[in-house]
């Protein structure tokens, strides 16, 4: 039932292994027992990577588009082809249920179908000048992409910047989280089987400080694509200023979900269950409840039976939660939660480590929470909802925007033109009305405030990862003036 792994991951650059003399170890958050050792790229690896990455942007970036397309569409298969495996990797290094990593590995394999579609459709236009002149764009891609990816869900976060990045005619050199290296590795692999050029696609697995500071402060890169927390976005942010890159920036969230007096409450309550998916590791999940004074009471009642019910368990045993990624990680988990209770906050479902290996936390609803406490400002990633209860759409609209994050929100009503109203005036890169989760590759997706810069996903990708150069061919005779028609 386990996946078998090498006893080593090395970089895979130009096609092939990279290894290193410097070595780290990945462990099964749901057993603590190591999985496999890692060659770390470090700074030589990455030239290495960048190297053949600049030796294959011509050939890459001039492949017919429908041979490109093709290429794309292959990833997808040999991604399927390769399902099972994929899946039971997802589940050993980051700790996902088993079935919510199946789903994962199909997102992975989405985004490459629908890019594939997207590459014979990547326009200039024509544009309508004064005199006797053809002018038009074209859009052409950034070079190499540097691509930083997080743990927490690690082939689709990649697969996300990838597919688009390459059907824009990019290279990329990819950067795994050191927590959890394998997919992307093994999807630079699969890539190859189904007819990416080597050297189109690298991978240089290693820490941040090290390898990702290696690649992102590179003054070869054209562009750069990270994910992750807002404290390291920032630092990218400043090495994407020092060489003057276009860079976009996938940063955290802390979600509200707003329940109005009219909602379906089973809906609710069956959607809320699915904030604690990835033991609540997912940068969109809902964690911020606002349920209306109408319903407060009996809402919390019914969530809290279902919260209570929920199996904890290691991710093959397709538990309702998983494991937290590391020890360090369910202990910070464990610190927000007993602050809040020592500052007065309710304890309605968990808020305790349970007897067993591996770094599980119980799922855990907290309510009585002040809106200005550090649980209801900063990101906890862990199985940890808190509830608020509020009394005018005004009233729950002003808080929920008071957060410095904005990446996605839900609200809860059956009244077209509240969810319209509320969906308008929150600070939110998305939102969803009686929904949640809902996920596509075609919808863009991305942060309000400090959640992020730019946005993935969708056609709107495309202008991330190409710049646009406009041509003017005079079509009469003798020079213009500077103001010329
Ligand atoms: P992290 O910031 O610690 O690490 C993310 C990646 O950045 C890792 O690969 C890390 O090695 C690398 N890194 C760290 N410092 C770097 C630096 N100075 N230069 C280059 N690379 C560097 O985040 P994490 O703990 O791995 O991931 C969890 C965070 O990611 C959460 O905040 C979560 O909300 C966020 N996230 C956001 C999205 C999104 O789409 N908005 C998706 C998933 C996760």
């Amino acid at each position: 039932m386990n996946v078998q792994f090498p006893d080593q991951y090395d970089s895979y650059v130009d096609g092939k292994s990279l290894s290193s003399d410097e070595t780290f170890t990945v462990y099964n958050p749901a057993t603590n027992e190591s999985l496999f050792e890692v060659a770390e790229a470090g700074p030589e690896g990455v030239d290495t990577a960048l190297e053949s990455a600049n030796a294959a942007q011509d050939t890459w970036e001039r492949i017919d588009p429908d041979e490109r397309a093709r290429i794309l569409r292959d990833i997808a298969d040999e991604i399927r082809t390769n399902a099972d495996r994929l899946t039971k990797i997802e589940t050993a290094e980051v700790g996902r249920p088993i079935e919510e990593s199946a789903g994962i590995v199909e997102a992975t394999a989405e985004y490459f179908e629908y890019y594939s579609g997207i590459v014979d459709k990547i326009e200039g236009e024509t544009i309508p000048v004064p005199g006797n002149r053809h002018t038009y764009t074209v859009r052409e891609p950034l070079g190499i992409l540097a691509l930083v990816v997080p743990w927490n869900a690690p082939s689709v976060l990649a697969a996300r910047s990838i597919a688009p990045a390459l059907a824009c005619g990019n290279t990329i050199v990819a950067k795994p989280s050191p927590e959890a290296p394998a997919s992307t590795i093994e999807l630079g692999q699969i890539a190859s089987e189904a007819g990416l050029p080597n050297g189109v696609l690298n991978v240089v697995p290693g820490d941040g400080a090290n390898t990702g500071a290696a690649l992102t402060e590179s003054d070869q890169v054209g562009g750069i694509m990270f994910t992750g927390s807002r404290a390291s976005g920032k630092q990218v942010l400043k090495a994407a200023a020092d060489n003057l890159v276009p860079v976009g920036l996938e940063l955290g969230g802390k979600n509200p979900s707003i329940v109005f007096p009219d909602a379906d409450l089973e809906k609710v309550i069956d959607s809320m269950a699915v904030a604690y998916g990835n033991a609540g590791q997912v940068c969109f999940a809902p964690t911020r409840m606002y349920i209306h004074e109408d319903v407060y009471d009996e809402v919390i009642e019914r969530f809290t039976e279902c919260v209570e019910n929920m199996s904890v368990g290691p991710g093959i045993d397709n538990p309702d939660v998983g494991p937290l990624i590391t020890e360090e990680a369910r202990d910070r988990v464990a610190n927000y939660v007993d602050e809040a209770i020592e500052d007065g906050a309710r304890l309605l479902a968990g808020g305790e480590v349970p007897n067993k290996v591996g770094n599980f936390y119980m799922p855990t609803i907290l309510d009585r929470v002040d809106d200005d406490a550090t649980i209801s400002c900063e990101e906890v990633f862990g199985p940890v909802l808190t509830a608020y209860e509020f009394s005018s759409e005004e009233e729950v609209l002003q808080r929920a925007n008071d957060v410095d994050y904005g990446l996605q929100a839900v609200v809860w009503t059956q009244t077209l033109d509240r969810a319209h109203r509320v969906a308008g005036s929150i600070e939110a890169g998305s939102i969803l009305v009686n929904e949640y989760p809902a996920v596509f590759p075609q919808v863009p997706f991305g942060g309000y405030k400090d959640s992020g810069l730019g946005r993935e996903k969708g056609t709107q990708a495309i202008d991330h990862y190409t710049q646009l150069k406009s041509i003017n061919i005079s079509l009469g005779d003798g020079p213009g003036t500077i103001f010329d028609k």
